[in-house]
């Protein structure tokens, strides 16, 4: 069976995506999660929640030293929007969502890139993607704990989108 965190390298790779509570409250869950659909991606885990501060302290344990550390704490946790927290899986999408997400400061990301296209500020950057293998491991666990909250499922347009022939 595929472990929930996925198979990095394989068609079975995964990684956390999350819509965050500006995105949420800005009503761009359904651009976010359209633009994986549309490209091949398969949503195999879903949830909307506001994350506990434990959560989101441990989601983001690299950045505790930072200055932001505790505003960017609140602004996921306070409640005032949740967070669309989703497992996306298919070839290399972990590197392509950071892609896909386009740069952390929404100044830099270019245009076609989420943030890109609908963000202006680092504080405010409306989505999240797992930065490699080991965050994907590490996030998806965090999130998805949950027995049968990530579905391995097949697609009937596997053989439409994955195959190197
Ligand atoms: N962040 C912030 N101020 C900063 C840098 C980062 O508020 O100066 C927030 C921002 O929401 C960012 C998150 O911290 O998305 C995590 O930072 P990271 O460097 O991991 O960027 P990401 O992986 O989200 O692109
Ligand atoms: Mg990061």
């Amino acid at each position: 069976a595929v472990p929930i965190y996925g198979v990095p390298g394989t068609a079975k790779e995964r990684t956390f995506i999350a819509v965050k509570p500006d995105g949420v409250q800005r009503g761009l869950v359904s651009d976010i999660i359209g633009r994986f659909e549309r490209r091949g991606y398969k949503l195999v885990g879903l949830k909307l929640l506001v994350p506990s501060v434990a959560l989101a302290k441990e989601h983001y344990a690299d950045l505790s030293s930072k200055p932001f550390f505790a505003g960017l704490v609140d602004y996921m946790t306070n409640g005032k929007a949740p967070v669309v927290g989703m497992v996306w899986e298919g070839p290399a999408v972990i590197k392509q969502g950071r892609v896909m997400l386009g740069a952390t400061d929404p100044k830099a990301a270019g245009p076609g890139t989420i943030r890109g296209d609908y963000c202006l500020s680092i504080g405010r950057n409306i989505c999240h993607g797992s930065d490699s293998a080991e965050s994907a491991e590490k996030e998806i666990s965090l999130w998805f704990g949950g027995r049968g909250e990530v579905v391995s499922w097949a697609s009937n347009n596997d053989e439409w989108v994955v195959s190197d022939n």
